[in-house]
C-alpha cells in the first residue's frame, strides 16, 4: 500500500515525503482507510507504530473538506491525549502537515500559559491537541467552544481513564455534536475501555496491528 492510494493530495503527499515517510506502516495501512472512509475507528496500538500520522492525516483531509475551515468559532477537530509530554508530539505531528495549508493547530494542555492558549483560540484555529484537564478548564473559562467540532481523537483512552480523566473526556464529548466521527486508539483494552468505547463510538471499525 502507498500514501498515493489513500487519495491525499499533492501538497499532503509532499509533505509526507518531506517527513521521510515512504510507505504507510502497518497500522496507518488499516486505519488511513478506515478513517478516510468518515467511519468510527477503535484500534488498539502502541506508541511507536506510527499511529499518531494514522489520525493527524485524514484529520487534515476533514478540515480542509468543511466549506469554510478559516472561518467560525472554535476548533473542527479535537484531538485529546493523557499527558503534556504526548500532546506535544502530536500537536508537532499535526503542526508539520498542517504547514503548508496555513491551517492553525493549537495546543492546550498544563505548563503553557493559559493566557497564549486564549489568545491563540480567540484568534481562531481549526484543530486543538490537548489534554482533558487543560480543555476543560478553558471550555468553562468560555475560551473555547465545541460546538464546531466535527472529528475526535481520543489517543491512548486506556492511559486516560487510568490517569482518572474519565469524567473530563466525557463531559468534553458531551459538548460535540453526536453526528461526529470519533476515533479511539488505546494500547490495552481493558473494561473500562470497552465501557467508553460502547457510549462514544458509533458502530466502529476494528482495527489492531
Ligand atoms: P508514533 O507511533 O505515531 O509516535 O510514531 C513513531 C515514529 O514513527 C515517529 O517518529 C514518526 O515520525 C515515525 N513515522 C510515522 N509514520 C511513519 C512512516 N510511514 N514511515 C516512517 N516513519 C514513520
Amino acid at each position: 500500500q502507498t500514501f498515493g492510494q489513500c487519495g491525499f493530495d499533492h501538497t499532503l503527499l509532499g509533505a509526507i515525503k518531506r517527513a521521510g515517510y515512504e510507505k504507510p506502516t502497518p497500522i496507518q495501512a488499516q486505519a488511513l482507510p478506515a478513517v478516510l472512509s468518515g467511519r468510527d475507528v477503535l484500534a488498539l496500538a502502541k506508541t511507536g507504530s506510527g499511529k499518531t500520522a494514522g489520525f493527524v492525516l485524514p484529520l487534515l483531509v476533514h478540515v480542509l473538506d468543511q466549506p469554510e475551515p478559516g472561518k467560525g468559532e472554535g476548533p473542527i477537530a479535537l484531538v485529546l491525549a493523557p499527558t503534556r509530554e504526548l500532546a506535544e508530539q502530536i500537536h508537532k505531528e499535526a503542526r508539520r502537515f498542517a504547514k503548508p495549508y496555513a491551517l492553525r493547530v493549537c495546543a492546550a494542555f498544563g505548563g503553557l500559559s493559559k493566557f497564549e492558549q486564549v489568545k491563540e483560540l480567540k484568534a481562531g484555529t481549526e484543530a486543538a491537541v490537548a489534554t482533558p484537564g487543560r480543555m476543560m478548564d478553558l471550555v468553562r473559562m468560555k475560551a473555547c467552544t465545541l460546538g464546531r467540532v466535527t472529528y475526535v481523537v481520543l489517543d491512548e483512552a486506556d492511559r486516560m481513564l487510568d490517569m482518572g480523566f474519565e469524567q473530563q473526556v466525557r463531559s468534553l464529548l458531551g459538548q460535540v455534536q453526536p453526528d461526529r466521527q470519533t476515533l479511539l486508539f488505546s494500547a490495552t483494552m481493558p473494561k473500562k475501555v470497552e465501557g467508553l468505547v460502547a457510549d462514544v463510538l458509533s458502530n466502529p471499525v476494528h482495527i489492531s496491528v
